[in-house]
């Protein structure tokens, strides 16, 4: 029997989930994935500019584990900024405080609130609940 992972805790609302170059269309681009873990530990390290003790308790994982999960967010936003390649973000073993929203038109993931209806964006309407590991899925209000 595999151990399952640790769900990390993910508290942070973030902006957009896809990054992409100026004047290079989509197809022709090369795209780094970039989990919400990561984001969430590059938020609170480098944005809140906590320490990796710190930030390694709100995300529920071991100090070790925090510097690890950096070390990899980094580099990826690396290799993307240095070959000009899209970012997006997706993914991971999280435990996310908020309720996320998939849309299938433009494959973008964000938080919404209740009563939200529209993908921020595409507008799309046909936006469904993430079902996240640990979290309960939220219903669509209607
Ligand atoms: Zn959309």
């Amino acid at each position: 029997m595999v151990r399952p992972r640790l769900r990390r805790r993910v508290h942070g609302e973030f902006g957009a989930t896809y990054f992409k170059p100026a004047g290079i269309p989509v197809r022709e681009l090369e795209t780094v994935s970039l989990t919400f873990d990561e984001l969430e530990a590059v938020r609170l390290t480098d944005f809140e500019e906590l320490y990796q003790a710190d930030a390694a308790e709100k995300m529920n994982v071991s100090r070790q584990t925090l510097g690890n999960i950096v070390k990899s967010a980094h580099k990826k936003i690396a290799e993307a900024l240095i070959k000009g390649m899209a970012i997006r973000i997706e993914g991971g073993t999280v435990e996310y405080m908020k309720n996320l929203y998939h849309c299938p038109e433009c494959e973008s993931t964000f938080p919404a609130g209740e009563g939200e209806e529209n993908c921020p964006d595409c507008n799309s309407e046909k936006i469904e609940p993430v079902d996240l590991p640990g979290v309960d899925k939220p219903r669509k209000a209607r």
